[in-house]
């Protein structure tokens, strides 16, 4: 059997099945329907996209997957040197693995690394934020702020390495001024929190943060994981403020195969780069730098970039904005809007309950999650697929 995801195996709705994708559409047996979330915020071009398909055929007739232990292939060196020329300021380094959890994980150590092989031996505290999420591993669990895992984390009873503040710039100021002896790095979904409820929060915050990172020594880790290739109407986030390191996953292969990679500016590479084999970064993924995977992300690089998707993410932001002009309802908290991402949080999470069989019924696919409505589209969808989806999300409170 299937032990699913997230789910109370007992309770749980039976899942959709899928025969067949193509472009932003879902095929079960019997409907069409639009994933309004792209896999997982993943899925950025669309199912069965021709370009995509190749990529991976063709590389597929050569070899799907060599280990990156003592071999090396075009494949990840194209697409590192990708990364290193696309990716803003000298974001250079790549360490690939296959999940956006291990490469959070990979952040992590690399930043508490960098301080023991430099010898700053106090710096090993964490600075992250409310809400924050970077994944399921126990790493990325502590380092995220999510209730669903406290009682595990309380069972295993770690002393915790982690402190939470709010995206509040005085929160910020006053964690640095207490704690920045210890830290070795703050690490924040940038303006975009995913998975801890669609929250947004201002550009300043961030500036602020990259100012005392550099007043103190501390290293700057984004997880674009979620923002990444455009979510937030920035290419990266990073292309605003420059982090020390970069997590990149989801969308990095168009989501065609999980993929995911840790890219380190050169200053932090120099402090593992030396004639001591204890300075050496010991992690190594089976599958890292998977030829199929490298292969998908260049294709899907190459469409985002020659196919102006910034200016589709812009126009689809537009008519988000234009379609829930002046839309209210009093079980609506919020809504909000930045880039190709919109969520309705409501006040009481019973009012989203049937929602997704309602959405089913009008072809669309939606996953609401607590107190949280909301859609994350490929960007390949038209004008009006999207406001197909956005009907649906206003029809659902009428
Ligand atoms: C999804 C996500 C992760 C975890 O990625 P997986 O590939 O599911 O392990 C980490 N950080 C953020 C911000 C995410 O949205």
């Amino acid at each position: 059997m299937i032990w699913y995801p997230y789910e109370q195996m007992k309770t749980m709705t039976p899942p959709y099945e899928i025969v067949d994708a193509e472009g932003v559409y879902l095929y079960t047996k019997e409907r069409r329907l639009i994933d309004s979330i792209s896999s997982w915020w993943s899925v950025i071009h669309g199912y069965k996209h021709p370009v995509l398909t190749e990529a991976i055929r063709s590389q597929a007739e050569r070899f799907s997957h060599v280990m990156l232990g003592g071999l090396t292939h075009e494949p990840v060196q194209k697409l590192s040197a990708k990364l290193e020329e696309w990716l803003p300021g000298d974001l250079d380094c790549c360490f690939f693995s296959d999940s956006g959890s291990v490469a959070v994980e990979v952040a992590l150590k690399i930043a508490l690394q960098y301080f023991i092989n430099r010898g700053e031996k106090k710096r090993t505290k964490i600075l992250a934020l409310e809400h924050a999420y970077h994944g399921d591993t126990f790493k990325a669990m502590e380092a995220g702020d999510d209730e669903d895992y406290h009682f595990i984390l309380k069972a295993c009873a770690p002393r915790r390495q982690v402190m939470h503040i709010p995206a509040r710039t005085e929160a910020l100021e006053e964690a640095f001024r207490q704690y920045h002896d210890h830290l070795c790095c703050f690490l924040a979904e940038p303006l975009l929190q995913g998975a801890g409820g669609m929250r947004m929060y201002d550009l300043s915050f961030l500036l602020r943060a990259r100012e005392l990172c550099d007043q103190y020594g501390v290293l700057l880790i984004f997880d674009e994981v979620a923002t990444g290739f455009g979510r937030t109407g920035n290419r990266f986030v990073s292309d605003l403020v420059l982090p020390d390191i970069l997590v990149l996953g989801k969308a990095l292969t168009g989501g065609y195969i999980g993929h995911a990679v840790t890219v380190a500016r050169r200053k932090v590479f120099a402090a593992f780069y030396d004639d001591c084999p204890e300075h050496a970064l010991m992690h190594g993924p089976t599958f890292m730098g998977n030829a199929l995977a490298c292969s998908a992300a260049l294709a899907s690089i190459r469409l985002f970039e020659e196919e102006d998707y910034m200016s589709r993410i812009r126009r689809i932001e537009a008519v988000t904005r234009r379609e829930l002009k002046g839309f209210s309802d009093p079980r609506i908290r919020e809504i909000r809007i930045m880039g190709a991402c919109v969520c309705m949080e409501v006040n009481d999470s019973a009012a989203l309950k049937g929602y997704q069989r309602f959405a089913f019924e009008r072809g669309v696919f939606s996953r609401p999650f607590l107190n949280y409505l909301y859609a994350m589209v490929p960007y390949i969808i038209t004008e009006e697929e999207l406001v197909q989806v956005l009907d649906t999300m206003k029809a659902w409170f009428a």
